[in-house]
């Protein structure tokens, strides 16, 4: 049958081919046609409309869509995603239209009928169906739904907007040159995943902070941000010290941000988490200091309980964090940046707590512990001199000893 087929198909490709080919070519240019005409009667029936949304922060979106418009209407539809959920809501909107076509129509978005998050950015569309069960649909617009108890000033370079308060001018510029070193430094310790857009907001204080969450139904967690809603949110509370305050808190949002993104649904040991955030961050002395002294006295807190019993009393988990970070430095400098890449790789990929140590450096977390208290030693005095000077003493015996041979001749 199969042969049979083909034998039929075969003399009569030519001319079945180019008959074929001539009406395709025919459907293309109907089409073509068509959609060229469908879209052109579309912009002269919607470009006199007018669309905007306002955003009364806290409590809804109102959508409104004004303009003339020479068809009958029978409906008008406004669709809207939030954030990056995947398919739009599709909502009826109240629409009227006077005597002279003029359309107006409107939707009011409620907080808490879409959960809206606070930062998200909702891209509508509006699609209106006439009387004669015509449809038009008008392009995209997007909206942010920010807190707007603030004159936001905003800079932005690629794809990185600084949104920040107050006087300082030279705030934003300063944060923009924070994030790159950051992302510098991510790029290094962390499994690719460049977290782009990026929307940051500098708040003027922490109760600020808090209170613009608050208005949109989340709150601080664990001195945290959600890293869902995407935005990082930050505050700089004194113009004096706002390069260091961002120093500290940019790369330590922007870490739990792409660690987020790139694992939304991974639970990463809270050790890990933290103290690479608290890596990436500029270094702290006082946690340098605790550790210090906690291995002096001899008083550290075994590995295997940052792993399975990290510490809530305050002064515990601060000594726990601080040695998370330092256990995070100590094997960037034995192994490198890539043992932190692969680390985080395995634990985004959902290796237990110790898997991930053990697999990347191949040795017991008993090892690892003694291998991380040996380089925390503080070496003895005539070490510390030689490291140091080790190149002058060589070159002063080095001159010596040549100075003899001359001498001896
Ligand atoms: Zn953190």
């Amino acid at each position: 049958m199969m042969n049979a087929l083909n034998f039929t198909w075969l003399p009569g490709y030519n001319f079945g081919m180019k008959r074929w080919i001539y009406t395709l070519a025919i459907v293309c240019l109907v089409m073509v046609w068509g959609v060229t005409a469908v879209s052109a009667t579309t912009s002269l029936q919607t470009e006199n409309l007018t669309s905007r949304a306002d955003v009364t922060y806290g409590k809804e979106i109102l959508f409104e869509l004004t303009g003339p418009f020479t068809e009958t209407v029978a409906q008008v539809d406004l669709f809207f995603t939030i954030g990056s959920a995947p398919s739009p809501y599709t909502v009826k909107a109240n629409f009227a239209q006077d005597e002279a076509g003029v359309v107006t129509a409107s939707y009011l978005l409620k907080r808490e009928s879409a959960e809206l998050p606070p930062f998200a950015e909702v891209r509508y569309w509006w699609v209106i169906r006439t009387a004669d069960s015509q449809t038009y649909q008008l392009p995209e617009a997007i909206t942010t739904y920010r807190d707007d108890r603030f004159e936001w000033r905003s800079l932005t370079d690629h794809d990185v907007t600084i949104y920040w308060t107050g006087s300082d001018a030279g705030l934003g510029q300063t944060a923009l040159e924070i994030v790159q070193e950051s992302r510098e430094t991510l790029d290094a310790i962390l499994p690719p995943g460049n977290v782009s857009p990026l929307n940051v907001y500098i708040y003027p204080s922490t109760g600020d902070l808090r209170a613009g969450l608050r208005l949109a139904g989340r709150d601080v967690v664990d001195g945290h941000t959600d890293p869902a809603l995407g935005v990082l949110l930050v505050t700089a509370v004194n113009p004096i010290t706002a390069a260091t305050e961002l120093h500290q808190s940019i790369p330590h949002a922007l870490t739990h941000l792409r660690l987020y993104q790139l694992g939304p649904t991974v639970e990463l040991p809270y050790w890990y988490a933290e103290g690479i955030a608290l890596l990436a961050s500029a270094p702290d002395e006082a946690m340098a200091d605790l550790v210090a002294t906690a291995v002096a006295d001899q008083e550290t807190l075994p590995l295997l309980q940052l792993c399975t019993n990290f510490p809530d009393e305050p002064d515990q988990a601060e000594l726990a964090l601080a040695q998370s970070v330092s256990l995070l430095r100590t094997i960037q400098t034995q192994f490198g940046d890539q043992a932190l890449r692969q680390l985080g790789s395995l634990y985004l990929a959902g290796a237990s707590c110790e898997a991930g140590l053990t697999q990347t450096l191949d040795m017991s977390l008993v090892d690892i512990n003694v291998a991380w208290l040996d380089a925390q030693a503080p070496q003895p005095a005539w070490l510390t001199f030689l490291t140091e000077n080790g190149l002058w003493l060589l070159l002063v015996a080095g001159s010596f000893g040549l100075l003899v041979l001359i001498l001896r001749r």
